[in-house]
């Protein structure tokens, strides 16, 4: 079969070429590939900044933004034809506590393993297989949409993760921030519409284009200047983009008793004229929590299932802005300013 593969931490090695067909010890449920959407993660990887192949491999399959009908269910009890995605990480083999009670995402020990990132091989071939109980069954309805229920669950566990750390004191969250209106930004957004907020704000650099109608379609507010010019103090703000400025700005916009949570994988970004112990002394003074989430666990993935199948179908179809076919992968990991998110389609659905 055909896989888009990598060699870890060696740049410029991402290639399409035959494989052989995915090992039964992988899960007893194969699946024909429909698509698998691209994400920083995957470019990080395909640059070699980031990325473990399978012990005593050379390649890694790329791809954790899974799609995929099954084709042999086994003793499953899924269907053959259910749409699926594929859940990203495993347990450690320890395990630690929390992995040992499947809070893989809180894994505390590192030796986790992640589907298309960390030794085990990913979703970008034609064929994969899963394990039943990593097998997540979509909402028919949603058919290619269901290619956005990965990101939909980092920023499921994002808005959890949130809400737990907001009830340490009397709190009543309206106003809500979302810095970046990239794929886990809009569906940060979404999110919280269907959660309840009162009051959502996205802020992206983009002025035009299909972001700030698609924010103010979900009837949130869209600005596109500095966090620190704008003029009210959030109670929590979901950072999407991992650029050092909007952090620093978001840590010291926040109001009292602020969250800030931190989902965006950044680099570098030396700032200069940030006086770090006063940053820490206005955190101090106003009991805020800042907080970083990564991945999601069965729970994450269960709600974010919800999430999707409750949005409003036409507005998701926007989110998925080009696709590209295996043979063009190269395109599809190279942004292009209109992008939102981009997936590679094996298959019709
Ligand atoms: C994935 C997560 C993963 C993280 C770190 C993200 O792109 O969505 O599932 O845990 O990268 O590897």
């Amino acid at each position: 079969m055909k896989a888009i593969t990598v060699e870890p931490k060696k740049p410029g090695t991402a290639k399409l070429m035959d494989f052989p067909e995915p090992d039964l010890r992988e899960g007893s449920v194969l699946v024909e590939a429909v698509a698998v959407g691209v994400c920083g993660t995957d470019v990080e990887i395909v640059e070699g900044k980031y990325g473990w192949a399978p012990p005593g491999q050379k390649h890694l399959i790329l791809g954790h933004e899974s799609l995929g009908r099954v084709i042999d269910p086994g003793s499953s009890g899924l269907k053959k034809g259910d749409l699926v995605v594929g859940i990203v990480r495993r347990p450690d083999p320890v395990p630690c506590p929390n992995c040992a009670v499947g809070e893989w995402d809180m894994c505390r020990n590192g030796l986790y393993t992640e589907r298309g990132i960390k030794e085990i091989h990913g979703y970008m071939s034609e064929r994969w297989r899963i394990e039943p109980e990593y097998a997540i069954k979509i909402d028919p309805s949603l058919g290619i949409l269901g290619v956005l229920l990965e990101p939909t669950t980092v920023v499921t566990k994002a808005l959890e993760q949130i809400g737990m750390i907001g009830r340490r004191s009397f709190w009543e969250p309206s106003v809500v921030l979302v810095t970046g209106a990239g794929p886990i930004g809009l569906l940060a957004a979404l999110s919280l519409k269907i959660w309840g907020a009162e009051e959502i704000h996205v802020l992206d650099r983009m002025e035009t284009g299909s972001k700030p109608d698609l924010v103010r379609a979900i009837g949130a507010t869209y600005h596109s200047g500095r966090v620190a010019d704008l003029g009210f103090e959030p109670d929590a703000i979901v950072e999407c983009t991992g650029v050092g400025q909007v952090i620093a700005d978001s840590i010291q916009k926040v109001g009292a008793n602020g969250i800030v949570c931190l989902t965006g994988v950044g680099h570098g970004g030396v700032m200069t004229g940030v006086a770090l112990a006063d940053v820490a002394a206005a955190a101090v003074l106003r009991n805020n929590v800042i907080v970083g989430s990564v991945n999601a666990n069965k729970r994450h993935w269960y709600r974010a299932g919800q999430t999707l199948a409750k949005a409003d179908h036409n507005w998701l179809a926007k989110l998925i802005t080009r696709r590209e076919k295996p043979e063009n992968f190269v395109n599809a990991l190279e942004r292009q300013p209109d992008d939102i998110k981009v997936v590679i389609q094996f298959s019709e659905v």
